[in-house]
């Protein structure tokens, strides 16, 4: 059933779709300087086409042939790479990413994961590979092999299962742009872990950077409740921290942020399958991946706070 490694690089060579596992959600996966088959991400996805794509890469020095990177950014890859970071940085060659992956913008966003069997697809492979989360487009980023071939998979010509995925979250954002470093999506590299590396970061009014940031994003089909104290009638509640709902549908029972984003999105999609009334979520704190956790449940409520 699953795809290897090798098949999968020359399912991109021909031009056509893959999923690929990745440490952070499943990637629907194409050749990033194939016009055609990016357009087909697109189309199989839902995707509005003002939202850029994330190119993935083998190493830092692949990533270096394609983005114009300062100081900065080496410090970032430097840190974090094989990793959950995307860095988006001036494009230099665009000649193995097309104008659609980047949406048009002069900057690209490159990522190096640290899943093995992704990076072993991208060593095959050879060139970038865009690999948007193999959802259709709003819908939360599947974290299992099942969840990605259900969502995505009529389009694929391989899948590669690479089992769960570890993070669960999709990829921390940073833009290292006209000399001012800016996070622009909150995911497992967290805040403090890049202030760690290049000092406070560029405050607010970074949004126009990053298109693609929609309101309403990650959402099951259950109208979703957050900061909830307690179920209501016909309501699932995913619990966070001991003794809070049913262990079956907690987040994380010992109050773990690594674990609740490793299950959040599993844990929508299967209260969502059970068609409640509603899923409520217990309060996460903003601390460390909780920032992420809580940017995702916010738009999977339909409102950015
Ligand atoms: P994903 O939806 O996980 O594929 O992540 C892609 C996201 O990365 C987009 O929605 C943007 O927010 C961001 N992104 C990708 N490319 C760029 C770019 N060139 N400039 C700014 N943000 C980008
Ligand atoms: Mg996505």
């Amino acid at each position: 059933m699953s795809a290897t490694p090798d098949e999968a690089a020359r399912a991109l060579a021909d031009g056509a779709l893959i999923l690929l596992p990745t440490e952070t959600v499943y990637g629907l996966g194409a050749d990033a300087g194939n016009a055609e088959a990016v357009a087909a991400i697109f189309a199989a996805k839902g995707r509005p086409r003002f939202n850029p794509l994330i190119s993935h890469v083998a190493d830092a020095e692949a990533a270096a042939r394609i983005g114009a990177f300062d100081a900065t950014a080496h410090a970032l890859a430097q840190a974090f790479w094989p990793g959950p970071l995307t860095l988006v940085t001036p494009i230099r060659d665009a000649s193995h990413v097309c104008d659609l992956a980047r949406a048009g913008l002069d900057s690209v966003a490159i990522r190096v994961p640290a899943h093995p069997t992704a990076r072993a697809v991208l060593a095959a492979f050879g060139g970038p590979v865009v690999a948007p989360s193999a959802n259709r487009s709003g819908r939360p980023s599947p974290t299992t092999f099942a969840d990605a071939v259900e969502e995505t998979g009529f389009a694929v010509a391989a899948a590669v299962d690479g089992g769960d995925c570890q993070v669960g979250l999709e990829s921390t954002v940073v833009s290292v742009l006209d000399g001012q470093t800016a996070l622009l999506r909150p995911g497992a590299v967290t805040r403090d872990q890049i202030e760690s590396v290049v000092g406070p970061l560029a405050g607010g009014g970074q949004g126009h950077r990053s298109p693609g940031r929609l309101a309403l994003h990650y959402a099951p089909d259950a109208p979703v409740r957050i900061e909830a104290t307690a179920a209501r009638a016909g309501e699932i509640l995913l619990g966070f921290g001991p003794g809070v709902g049913d262990p079956r549908w907690s987040l994380s029972p010992s109050g773990d942020p690594a674990q609740a984003a490793a299950n959040l999105f599993r844990l929508l999609r299967e209260a969502d399958r059970q068609r409640p009334a509603g899923i409520a979520v217990s309060p996460v704190p903003q601390t460390g991946l909780g920032e992420a956790i809580n940017d995702r449940l916010r738009r999977a409520a339909g409102f950015v706070g």
